[in-house]
């Protein structure tokens, strides 16, 4: 009888093991709630994490979603308003713009992080203008981890007087210029969910170092309560908060971050040497100093002119149990968002249709690494 093969995952949880003592606290001490002492000990853990004098100010939410539609009400995004973002992404970068009715115009990415390009941002940004609008906010993303050019892209926010929020969902660890990503925008989100670099279970986070957004993110997540006995509004509030018990959790996978980081880092290292004597496919990297990737997902291309095929090779370790995923499937090309406005070309088409996202956990084993190499070996030798 064959053995069942278990499922190597793209990217699963990865407990470090002093998670459920921060839990066991918040049970111990009945702080079973949208706040309390791990919360606001999460928060302070990020906020050192980011090592920048002084440190930011955090909100631990419910999502990175949550942070993102938070994010864009502090930048004064009104229905009718014009929101420009990365259109190589997750649908959660840009599904919060629309919650507020505003609308995305997508940019296309540039070959060398694979990010918003700075070059269609100035056009697109000149372009509304002329058209009579000028955007309120952009999104950025740091994709996979890879840092966005942020020196053009702060710049051009700067000269146009664009709010920047830093889609850093993906980038926990990363560095541009040695500056943490979450730092380097006007507001930032980052997402503890099951397949981040570090999970909450659910979770997300706002950085600024705005404290009044930061106050006024809290107060927002938190049913925006006035200050009264009683329950008085004077806006529409969101059920936003992270939990005591999900913010425990985070405050064990912090003490862990850094193994994360250099784990993931290491399963591109990983790849490199897989894919060394495979000419038809280029491992994605930066080798520019400037740039630090956690490498949150290995990616990998092939070549379009060859035999070689990047759904043939998904459904190919799939059958080994191996899971793969395409890349992000561009915004611009989504039916939901077929009447927003795009510019740029064809880049984050041409890398959706030959890119593919590879097992990149910091939980994987040697066997599971050998697993790995040896089912991609025999596909390469068909
Ligand atoms: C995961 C992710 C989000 C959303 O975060 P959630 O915590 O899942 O809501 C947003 N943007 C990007 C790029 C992501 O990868």
């Amino acid at each position: 009888m064959r053995k069942e093969l278990s499922k190597i995952w793209l990217s699963s949880p990865h407990m470090g093991g002093t998670e459920q003592n921060f839990v066991r606290q918040a049970f111990e001490t009945n702080w079973i709630a949208p706040l309390g002492p791990n919360v606001e000990g999460f928060e302070s853990d990020i906020a050192t994490f980011l090592n920048t004098n002084p440190p930011p100010f955090v909100a631990a939410l419910s999502s990175g979603t949550a942070a993102l539609h938070l994010a864009l009400i502090l930048a004064e995004v009104e229905a009718g308003d014009e929101v420009l973002c990365q259109s190589m992404t997750f649908s959660a970068s840009a599904n919060p713009i629309c919650y507020l009715q505003a609308k995305p115009i997508f940019i296309d990415s540039e070959t060398f992080t694979w990010n918003l390009d700075p070059d269609l941002l100035e056009e697109a940004i000149l372009h509304r203008m002329s058209l009579g609008k000028k955007p309120k906010a952009l999104v950025a993303v740091h994709l996979y981890g890879m840092p966005f050019q942020a020196e053009r892209i702060v710049e051009i926010c700067k000269k146009y007087q664009i709010v920047l929020i830093e889609d850093s969902a993906e980038a926990l660890g990363s560095s541009y210029k040695g500056k943490r990503c979450g730092t380097l925008g006007d507001l930032a989100v980052l997402s503890f969910n099951g397949n981040k670099i570090i999970t909450t279970s659910g979770g997300g986070a706002l950085v600024t170092y705005n404290k009044e957004w930061r106050d006024r993110s809290v107060y927002l997540s938190t049913q925006a309560r006035d200050p009264a006995p009683h329950y008085q509004h004077s806006q529409i509030g969101y059920n936003y908060r992270m939990s005591n018990v999900c913010a425990g959790i985070g405050r064990g996978q912090m003490e862990v971050l850094n193994s994360h980081i250099e784990r993931r880092r290491a399963m591109h290292q990983f790849y490199k040497k897989v894919f060394a004597a495979i000419d038809e496919v280029e491992v994605y990297e930066n080798t520019h100093p400037d740039y630090f990737s956690n490498y949150w997902l290995s990616c990998i291309l092939l070549n379009p002119s060859t035999k070689f095929d990047a759904k043939e090779l998904r459904l190919w370790l799939e059958k080994y149990q191996i899971e793969c995923r395409p890349l992000w499937k561009p915004m611009h090309l989504q039916p939901v968002f077929a009447d927003c406005p795009f510019y740029g070309d064809k880049v984050s088409e041409t890398l959706f249709n030959n890119g593919l996202c590879l097992p990149s956990g910091s939980n994987l084993t040697d066997a599971d690494r050998e697993r790995i190499a040896n089912a991609i070996k025999t596909y390469f030798k068909k």
